[in-house]
């Protein structure tokens, strides 16, 4: 069987080319994940709009019912960085839908993987930075509540720490949140996840995937997770217009094997979801974000 992909054309809000969010990246990821073999429709699943009652979850109500509503107070919209109006509503909705979708296929198949997700600055009263609800926490307090997983690791190596996770999930003793990120990047003010690596900026391939290996068999050593969400945020790259560090394309595939093969080689699934990445090279940053899908199919 291969890789199971979660999709939605609407992942796309459509969002002008100049814009600072490069939205464009998300057709372009997959044309090139149609470029590479990885999606046909024995591999798509299109992903649901999440109902308000998983947001609920994760978000305030009040602040679910203002995105779903497009009526966000302007002062949240400044700091998510976009209006929430029904494109960026609705794209929300199925980002989060689609990271609970693809978490089940993984608890099914072993691994599966959005294109999208990993919208981790999302805190509980509202959305920041390019986030609008925390799709991560969202899928992990569906999967708790329903009773399809009891312990839950997050893995988030985007580049910037995964504040709004950690609000979220602070007090929730069954996820445990490990972030390692740019100590330099956004967010100025972090709020502690259960595990933090702060890393220097210039950070490369190596100092990063030494640092990585050591701390994986600890998280996996804690507790027998029932699945791990892995954000592989490729905002980690040399090339990228906010990360601070100075990962190769090579490095990224080396860390995204490094994560996936560790948990599958302990029977873990894995749900991975892009997190961010930033480039006016939209083609690149999508091949970028394109190696995650690449290396979990060796998997799948
Ligand atoms: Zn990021």
């Amino acid at each position: 069987m291969p890789l199971q992909i979660v999709h939605h054309p609407d992942y796309d809000a459509g969002f002008a080319a100049n814009h600072r969010f490069p939205m464009s990246k998300y057709p372009l990821l997959m044309e090139a994940l149609r470029a590479r073999g990885l999606a046909g429709p024995d591999a798509l699943n299109t992903a649901d709009p999440a109902p308000a009652s998983w947001l609920k979850l994760a978000h305030a109500a009040d602040y679910v019912d203002q995105v779903i509503g497009c009526s966000v107070p302007e002062k949240i919209e400044r700091e998510i960085g976009f209006p929430v109006g029904p494109r960026v509503s609705l794209r929300a909705q199925l980002a989060a839908g689609g990271t609970v979708l693809a978490a089940r296929l993984a608890l099914r198949h072993g691994i599966a993987c959005n294109t999208a997700g990993g919208s981790h600055h999302a805190r509980r009263a509202q959305g920041a930075g390019f986030c609008t609800f925390n799709d991560v926490a969202v899928a992990s307090l569906v999967l708790l509540t329903q009773g399809a997983a009891q312990n839950i690791l997050v893995v988030d190596l985007d580049v910037h720490q995964g504040d709004g996770t950690a609000d979220i999930l602070g007090n929730e003793p069954r996820v445990f949140t490990f972030s390692m990120h740019g100590e330099r990047n956004y967010p100025v003010r972090k709020i502690a996840s259960d595990l933090d690596i702060a890393l220097p900026d210039g950070t490369g391939d190596a100092a990063y995937l030494e640092r990585l290996a050591t701390i994986l068999p600890e998280l996996s050593a804690q507790l027998r997770w029932d699945i791990v969400f892995y954000n592989a945020g490729v905002d980690v790259h040399a090339e990228d217009r906010l990360g601070r560090l100075a990962l190769s394309n090579d490095g990224l595939r080396a860390r995204d094997k490094m994560v996936i093969g560790h948990f599958l080689a302990q029977g873990i699934p894995v749900c991975g979801v892009i997190g961010g990445g930033y480039s006016t090279d939209v083609p690149a940053l999508a091949a970028r974000h394109a190696l995650l899908f690449e290396v979990a199919s060796a998997y799948a």
